[in-house]
């Protein structure tokens, strides 16, 4: 693209590819950035482009006509020189003086990294969201992974990290990565969902405008009972065991706090493990700005934005999981009504006809009331800490263990993950508290949603490529 851009998209997941698209069918120069090698994000997640004939994995995928869709419209806005794709791109900071400069490391020809600025008048941050994770006794074996972690080497790779899988945590999630595993032979020897499924008829309205929703779970619950796979309401995994790997974890049925109910407790042989506790939005690039977030019902912090996704920073908008966790279609709709905004701010025409808007926003609302009352449905148990020994490692980079973190509260008094990181370093590491954040935050008593700490470099970057930055 050889004349400046008019917005830069960062993330080219639904969101992002939709946001993208739709800017381009507006008359925008567009470039849209992602740290990964193909379009997608994690619901589109797919095998590399040479990989994908070798490893089928369309069963495992749903809104493929969409996708294809969203990828010739990119295709074709690449052929008319109005769209500057950048993949393999990790956009480590964007900061914005007369317009936003986006610093990204070019990683095409990893490990060597270059310094690329992409500036626009513009930017739209599409970020996703990341697997939020609580720790237990044994969570840092091999074999235990998290649940995003055992569906992304699946999709991407036709990888099933064991032979005999148990998954745990809460959410509709689990389903999908368990009946990709069952589908493929794998012995999904338990599903251990600690919440209680008839939470959800306390929002019947919900329900009764997502039957999509329910159809899809209707399709994996009949895959699971096809395959024979326990599905164990109110139950957790609360510790893991083994020597090299993961050998074997015990589960335990859960009282109405989340506390392992007495007795019931028991040890099931595995040789890997799934566990995941819903999403934590990735809000690294978004919190320097200082942008206005707000609470989202699960415990996150998630970015505020008008109903045409405008944060409270002029000229940036944002779109999908940063904005609040909640499925592929939300993030489409929104992706799109941000572009309609992007345009509209620009004083160019609308992309989209009246209908097509007015059914955006209609998706929008409809798939924010069932995000609600997905978080309400499937909350953190109460109690969960009650299954940590103090010797349970929390934050894995620098080996902090739950005993630390209770003591930097109790004797130290800290009162938030920030003070707890000062006192003992947890998430002071590689990760920087994406692993371990959400559960110090709970651990330090917090009732607030859990806001990621602020970094001004959103991801390892070079001495190298810094130092080839000639600003
Ligand atoms: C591991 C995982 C697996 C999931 N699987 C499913 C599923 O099977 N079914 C389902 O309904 N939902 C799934 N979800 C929820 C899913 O995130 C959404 O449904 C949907 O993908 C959200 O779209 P999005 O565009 O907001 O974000 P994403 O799809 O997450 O896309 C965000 C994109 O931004 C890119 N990115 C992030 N930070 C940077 C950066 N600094 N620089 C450059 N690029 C960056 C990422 O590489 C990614 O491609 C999953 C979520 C996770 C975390």
């Amino acid at each position: 693209m050889s004349e400046p851009a008019d917005l830069v998209v960062v993330g080219a997941g639904p969101a992002g590819m939709a946001a993208a698209v739709t800017a381009l069918a507006g008359g925008l120069r567009v470039v849209l950035v992602d740290s990964g090698p193909a379009v997608g994000g994690q619901f589109w997640r797919h095998p590399p482009e040479h990989a994908r004939v070798a490893i089928p994995t369309g069963d495992l995928h749903h809104g493929l006509r969409e996708y294809l869709a969203l990828c010739a419209a990119l295709s074709a806005g690449r052929a008319a020189g109005r769209l500057d794709l950048r993949l393999a791109h990790h956009v480590w900071s964007a900061v914005r003086d007369d317009e936003f400069a986006v610093h990204a490391a070019d990683r095409r020809e990893a490990p060597r990294e270059r310094p690329v600025v992409l500036r626009a008048p513009r930017l739209l941050v599409a970020t996703g969201a990341y697997d939020r994770q609580l720790p237990f006794p044994g969570w840092d074996l091999p074999g235990v992974l998290t649940i995003g972690g055992l569906q992304a080497l699946l999709k991407g790779g036709g990888v099933a990290a064991g032979s005999r899988v148990a998954l745990g945590g809460t959410g509709p999630f689990l389903l999908p990565v368990a009946a990709g595993l069952a589908a493929r032979g794998i012995a999904v020897v338990t599903v251990c969902e600690a919440a209680d499924p008839r939470a959800w008829l306390r929002h019947p309205g919900a329900l009764l405008r997502n039957p999509g929703k329910w159809a899809e779970g209707a399709g994996y619950a009949a895959v699971l009972a096809r395959h024979r796979v326990p599905v164990r309401p109110r139950t957790a995994i609360t510790g893991a065991e083994g020597g090299e790997r993961v050998t074997s974890v015990r589960i335990a049925s859960l009282t109405s706090d989340g506390s392992p109910r007495p007795g019931t407790e028991r040890r099931v042989e595995v040789d890997a493990v799934g566990v995941g506790w819903g999403f934590a939005p990735q809000l690294d690039l978004l919190l320097p700005f200082g942008c206005e977030l707000t609470d989202s019902a699960d415990g996150n912090a998630v970015v505020a934005v008008d109903d045409g996704q405008r944060t409270t920073v002029p000229g940036l908008y944002a779109a999908g999981e940063a904005c609040g966790v909640g499925g592929a279609p939300l993030a489409v709709a929104e992706g799109r009504l941000a572009a309609e905004s992007v345009l509209a701010d620009s004083g160019a025409a609308p992309a989209l006809s009246r209908k097509s808007l007015v059914r955006a926003r209609a998706t929008v609302a409809r798939q924010r009331a069932f995000a609600r009352a997905m978080s309400m449905a499937h909350p953190v148990p109460a109690a969960w800490s009650s299954w940590l020994t103090d010797e349970t490692v929390v934050c894995r980079c620098e080996e902090v263990t739950a005993g630390a973190v209770r003591a930097a509260c109790a004797e130290g008094g800290a009162h938030d993950h920030r003070q707890v990181k000062q006192l003992t370093r947890a998430g002071m590491g590689w990760c920087q508290g994406r692993m371990c954040g959400p559960a110090v935050h709970c651990l330090a008593a917090q009732k607030r949603a859990y806001v990621p700490a602020e970094r001004l470099v959103a991801t390892p970057v070079t001495l190298g490529a810094l130092a080839q930055l000639d600003e």
